[in-house]
Parts: C-alpha cells; sequence; structure tokens
C-alpha cells in the first residue's frame, strides 16, 4: 500500500470506520473513496456495485453492519443480522468482481463459542454454540469470514478477516440502551452526576471479563495487517486491556467523576463470562498497542461531552 493506494473504509461512520478514516489522513494517505455522504448504501447490491464500478477500490476495509451492546442485540436480532449480511455480501461481490486487490474484513469476538478456551485461538472458531443474547449477529459475522474464506479459496481474492477485541471510542454509540459497556456506562454516569443520583446501575453481576482496545489502536492494527498479512487463517485483533466489567465501571465512575455508590442489576444479562484474544500472531509480526486504557477512557469521554448534543 502506497499513500496513493485507492482506500475505501466501508462503514465510515462507524466506530472502526471513523478510526480508521482518521488514521489513514494522519497517515497521509490521498485517495480515500466512499468517505461521508459519498458512502453508497452498501445493502443495496446495485448502489454497491455501480460505486465500486466507478471508483475501483484498490484496498478495502469492511466495517459496515450495524452493531450494538447486549440490550439492542436482544432487542433487534434480525435488523442486525440482516444488516451485516447484506453489507457483506454485497462488499465481498463488488470487491471481487471490480478486482480489489485487498480486503480485510472486521469479524467480532462474538462469533466464538461462549465456551472456547481463553485466551481465545482463531482454532477455536466454529467448535461450539455461541453467546445465545448476541447469536444473529454473530452468525453474521461468523458467515462473513467463512464467505471471505470462500472468496480466497474458488476465486484467489485476498480477503483477510480480522476478529477485534471489544472496541471504544469516539463516535461510539452512547446510548444507554444500546451501546456497549464502555460507552452505554459513559454517558449513564454523566447523567447521574449531572442530575446529582446517589446511584450509578450497572448491568450483570460486574463479574465477566472483557479485553478493551481503543479504536485509535485498532485501526493500527487494521492498518498493519492490511499491509503485512497474507495467512490464510483469520487473525485475532486485540493486545488490549483485559479487565471486569466492575473494574470499568469504577474506572468510568473516576473519568467522569460521578462520587455516587455502583449498583449491579442482576436482572440484567451478563453474556459471555469471559471474552479475551489470544493475539500472538499479531503480536508476533511486531504490532504494538500505544494506548493507555485510563487515557483512552478519558480521551472518549471528553469526545463524548463535546460531541453529546448531537449524538444519542
Ligand atoms: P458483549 O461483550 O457482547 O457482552 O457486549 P457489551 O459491551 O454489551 O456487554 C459487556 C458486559 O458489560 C456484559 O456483561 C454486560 O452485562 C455488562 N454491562 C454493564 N453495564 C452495561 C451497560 O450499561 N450496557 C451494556 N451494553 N453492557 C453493560
Amino acid at each position: 500500500m502506497t499513500p496513493h493506494t485507492r482506500v475505501f473504509v466501508a462503514g465510515g461512520n462507524t466506530l472502526y470506520g471513523h478510526a480508521l478514516t482518521t488514521l489513514l489522513r494522519a497517515e497521509g494517505f490521498e485517495s480515500l473513496v466512499g468517505v461521508g455522504t459519498a458512502e453508497p448504501d452498501l445493502t443495496d447490491a446495485a448502489a454497491t456495485d455501480a460505486f465500486f464500478a466507478q471508483e475501483r477500490p484498490e484496498c478495502v476495509f469492511l466495517c459496515a453492519g450495524r452493531s450494538g451492546g447486549i440490550g439492542l442485540n436482544r432487542a433487534a436480532p434480525v435488523e442486525l443480522m440482516r444488516d451485516n449480511l447484506l453489507t457483506t455480501l454485497n462488499v465481498l461481490a463488488s470487491a471481487h468482481r471490480h478486482g480489489t486487490a485487498k480486503l480485510l474484513y472486521l469479524a467480532s469476538s462474538c462469533a466464538y463459542p461462549k465456551h472456547a478456551a481463553q485466551p481465545l485461538q482463531v482454532e477455536s472458531l466454529g467448535t461450539g454454540p455461541m453467546e445465545p443474547t448476541s447469536e444473529a449477529y454473530s452468525t453474521a459475522k461468523f458467515a462473513g469470514w467463512k464467505l471471505c474464506d470462500a472468496y480466497r479459496r474458488e476465486y484467489g481474492c485476498r480477503f483477510v478477516t480480522g476478529f477485534p477485541a471489544n472496541a471504544f471510542g469516539p463516535h461510539d454509540d452512547f446510548t444507554p440502551e444500546g451501546g456497549h459497556v464502555i460507552p452505554a456506562l459513559l454517558r449513564r454516569a454523566h447523567d447521574a452526576k449531572s442530575r446529582g443520583d446517589a446511584e450509578l446501575v450497572v448491568w450483570g453481576t460486574g463479574a465477566p471479563r472483557r479485553e478493551f482496545v481503543y479504536s485509535r489502536d485498532l485501526a493500527r492494527a487494521c492498518l498493519f495487517v492490511a499491509r503485512n498479512y497474507e495467512g490464510e487463517a483469520p487473525i485475532n485483533l486485540g493486545g488490549g486491556t483485559d479487565l471486569s466489567i466492575a473494574d470499568v465501571a469504577h474506572a468510568v465512575a473516576e473519568v467522569v467523576g460521578f462520587k455516587g455508590r455502583l449498583v449491579f442489576d442482576t436482572t440484567k444479562p451478563d453474556g459471555a463470562p469471559l471474552k479475551a484474544l489470544d493475539s500472538a500472531p499479531l503480536l508476533d509480526m511486531g504490532w504494538r498497542p500505544e494506548s493507555d486504557f485510563r487515557a483512552a477512557l478519558n480521551e472518549t469521554y471528553h469526545w463524548f461531552l463535546h460531541h453529546r448534543a448531537t449524538e444519542g
């Protein structure tokens, strides 16, 4: 890849997409296509294909498709699954048809079996049932990986799949009900502080553990993989910080300046007990995360403060 490579970040309005677009610009990429309103409706096959025919992106980062936290996964499994299946079908077909040289598909760590050995290794994919609360979305992500693989085998396409850890950062979904744990808690802690509430409600027992990666680091990992990884196996995109939900809630309260009590609402689901990725293959290639968790959380909160009038 050179600064002149024509790059399309499919799903530029997502958490990952924003981070990637920002990074690519900072790295001097001059030929980003489909940015902002120029991105077609990727659930529409004809619109997607017309876009690829005209722009002929050489490299594609596929982060399109709706996603959300445990609340959204329970409320809208059909919309999440349909959106992800359609965008993936359309983008892969058009990338193949119009000669995209390299594509990185962003799957999700939800696609791992619920009880796979930790840290999660790509060899465990498909060896057991997934976490039921996000099964529809995760099945779409799993299918996306398999479709990339099928294109690689049948047509020799350089379509690589990455499985990212739980990412957070600016441009995330900060709605209290639909977002992932970090943006949802930042939002709820902020509102609780503004109202002077004595309590902040945290979903579940607080015991589950997750690996969190700052979206800026995830974007760096994606670019690194697009440049350096040609393997057939999918690759985990982690190397982040492993924390319990209780640890996260305390860190959020501190960053926001919420001084009240944390209350764990055990009527809400915990989801998977543990989710940390084995990112040895990525780290062995020489990639390292750069961000400190607390500093990244602080940056994310400040982004939210600055943009909350227009978000959620
Ligand atoms: P997951 O990694 O797919 O389970 O995604 P989430 O980010 O939605 O949830 C991670 C964990 O955080 C689960 O154990 C949730 O019960 C817990 N959690 C605690 N408070 C919240 C919250 O306000 N929103 C969400 N989404 N999860 C929360």
